[in-house]
């Protein structure tokens, strides 16, 4: 493994983990006075900040974009839903390439309202990302499938795992890859044999790091710093890297009741010194 800690240039920063206090301009300058490198941006932020203003602004501050949150949401229970959801993708992927992003994160969606069962959910999720992809392929952006964990199967995403995002990107083909996030995938057995084959396949797009409480407090905004929970990061680090993944270590944190609350220059003085010392 690589010692992070003389590669502070791969550390990330996924935007959600300090936007409740800053903007993106005041993201961008935050990164840049503690040397972070890259940065994950929502797009909500971009377009309150303007696409052209923030991509401009990011490209003068010498930061990658790693990755672009994000598209997907693709499942409805009616076909105009669907369309809808399309055409806000494919507005999506433009605005991936305007900022330069390595990839857009898919979390793809979940039960639609009416139905029972995931099956239907996955059918749709499947059609709705091959039609997308025609459209990424054509713009020379890829898409980062990042599966959820299985808490988030009805409401936000049916693909659950990486075996099942796996699967997807063997049949979908081109232009699609996996993001691999600690949060959603550290409990599942075939992990580590899932993360060699994305890596044979050269489709590992994203790493995102952050940790499980215990106990957990909310399903989705009660994630922990880095080294606060009982995920082994440098373990699925290890085998993200022996599967061939040199990019961006991406620190996500959703945590409404503690690290939002915070003076977002102590959120990424932590950040940093977590990267260094326990991922
Ligand atoms: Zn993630």
């Amino acid at each position: 493994m690589r010692d992070l800690a003389r590669h502070p240039e791969l550390l990330s920063l996924n935007c959600a983990t300090v936007r409740q206090r800053w903007n993106l301009q005041q993201i961008i300058e935050g990164c840049q006075r503690h040397g972070i490198r890259a940065i994950a941006p929502w797009r909500d932020q971009v377009q309150a900040m303007g696409l052209d203003a923030a991509a401009k602004a990011i490209r003068a501050a010498g930061l990658a974009v790693n990755g672009y949150c994000r598209g997907g949401m693709f499942t409805s229970p009616d076909a105009a839903g669907r369309r809808k959801a399309m055409d806000d993708n494919r507005r999506a992927v433009d605005e991936a390439a305007a900022i330069g992003a390595d990839c857009l994160i898919l979390v793809v969606g979940g039960v639609p309202a009416g139905s029972k069962g995931v099956a239907g959910a996955h059918a749709q999720v499947e059609d709705a990302i091959a039609r997308l992809l025609e459209h990424a392929r054509a713009g020379g952006v890829k898409l980062g499938l990042e599966p959820l964990h299985p808490m988030y199967a009805a409401d936000r995403a049916c693909v659950n795992t990486l075996r099942h995002a796996n699967e997807l990107c063997d049949r979908l083909g081109a232009g699609i890859g996996v993001a691999v996030d600690v949060y959603h995938c550290w409990w599942d057995p075939t992990l580590e044999a899932e993360i060699a084959r994305a890596g044979r396949a050269g489709r590992i797009l994203g790493f995102h790091v952050c940790d499980w409480l215990v106990p957990t407090a909310d399903m989705l905004l009660d994630r922990g710093m880095m080294g606060d929970g009982v995920i082994d990061i440098p373990l699925i680090r290890g085998w993200v890297e022996a599967a061939g993944y040199e990019g961006f270590v991406e620190a996500e944190i959703f945590s409404a009741n503690n690290w939002w609350k915070r003076d977002p220059e102590e959120v990424l003085a932590v950040v940093k010194q977590r990267y260094a010392t326990v991922c």
